[in-house]
């Protein structure tokens, strides 16, 4: 997909965008798009190349360079690798999985929109991401139905202003942070006009993989509106919160905004009662609430990440018993038709 595309960067032509997001956005650019350029820099060998190669072109690799700096070279079962490292497992078919496993197509009301649990409503924003993580749920999303300028958003934004028990508006995608501050800050000045919106949350991995994204700017449209600010990151391994991460999620932590973080159960990555056991003590320490464990939803060539519900709820026992409440992230999964999530313990 052409990134300049679904993002509404135009608005920005002609206009010195601040030194903050400059940064950001170059980072964005310069995020490593070749399979064989990303096995250089973790050091693989040739016999990767090709299998990268050809998995890419199911499922775009991205990864931005400062999240590879993380990665220990050589060891391709890395769990922050295995995350972003296209395998020729995502082409083998597995029943049951399929390229909408959540059935969302029913819930999209109007373009951009997602209905599906009482007083939320999600708005898909982009289908840009600053990683492609390949066990993502929305590998198959029809982003293209996304709606890019103002005007194309009114449909969905008259459907939440007709309907007072909205509460709470989720910026999702994709990621939504990597669309400009600028764009955003309209958007949710726009949200803002709905008198029934209290609570604006921002669903997005980049302060995660991309710490750079936590500017003023981002604060400002964020922090200082309305709106009580809600941000779930996205981290499935306590490696992937470095300091520069750290730093990031403070400032969102000292700007008022509550942190939660969600987690996707991986096979290979964080299934296993250490990791699982650190990663929630590494978020408590950025102050953020570990919110979610998912079971993996059953997207087609993300099968070789599931790990079993038996072994899932094993290991949620676990954590129950060695840690205090507040660090024992949910663990659920998505059911369609459901009206929440399904807690599985
Ligand atoms: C997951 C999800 C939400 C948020 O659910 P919470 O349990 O409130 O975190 C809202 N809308 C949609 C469509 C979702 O998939
Ligand atoms: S950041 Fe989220 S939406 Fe984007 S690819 Fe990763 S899991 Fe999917």
């Amino acid at each position: 997909m052409d990134a300049r595309e679904t993002d509404p960067l135009e608005v920005l032509v002609g206009v010195e965008p601040p030194r903050t997001t400059a940064r950001w956005r170059r980072a964005l650019a310069e995020a490593v798009r070749d399979p064989d350029l990303l096995c250089d820099l973790v050091g693989l060998g040739p016999e990767f190349r090709e299998r990268a190669r050809r998995a890419a072109r199911l499922f775009p690799l991205v990864v931005p360079r400062g999240y590879l700096a993380r990665i220990k070279p050589g060891n391709p079962a890395d769990p922050l690798l295995r995350q972003v490292l296209p395998l020729s497992a995502e082409a083998v078919a597995r029943p049951g999985f399929s390229v909408d496993p959540l059935v969302e197509e029913e819930a999209r009301s109007q373009p951009g929109l997602l209905r599906k649990y009482r007083g939320r409503a999600l708005l898909v924003t982009t289908g840009v991401c600053a990683i492609n993580c390949r066990f993502c749920f929305r590998r198959h999303f029809p982003y293209e139905e996304v709606p890019r300028g103002i005007e194309a958003w009114e449909p969905a934004l008259a459907s939440l202003a007709a309907d007072p028990t909205i509460e709470e508006v989720i910026l999702s995608g994709g990621d939504p942070l990597s669309l400009t501050d600028e764009w955003l800050g309209r958007l949710a000045e726009r949200i803002g006009l709905i008198e029934h919106v209290k609570r604006l949350r921002v669903h997005t991995r980049l302060p995660i993989v991309l710490p750079e994204r936590v500017t003023d700017e981002l604060l400002g449209w964020l922090a200082s509106g309305r709106f009580q600010p809600i941000v779930v990151v996205h981290a499935n391994h306590a490696r992937e919160v470095d300091d520069a991460v750290a730093r990031g999620l403070a400032r969102l932590a000292e700007a008022g905004v509550l942190l939660l973080n969600q987690s996707v159960l991986l096979a290979g990555v964080n299934d296993d009662i250490d990791v699982l056991e650190s990663l929630a003590r590494r978020l408590i320490e950025c102050r953020v609430l570990p919110y979610y464990l998912h079971q993996l939803d059953a997207v087609a060539g993300a099968a070789h990440f599931e790990v079993p519900e038996e072994r899932g709820r094993a290991l949620a026992r676990e954590l129950r018993d060695r840690l205090p409440g507040y660090m024992v992230p949910r663990y659920v999964r998505e059911v369609p038709g459901a009206a929440a999530k399904t807690i599985l313990y």
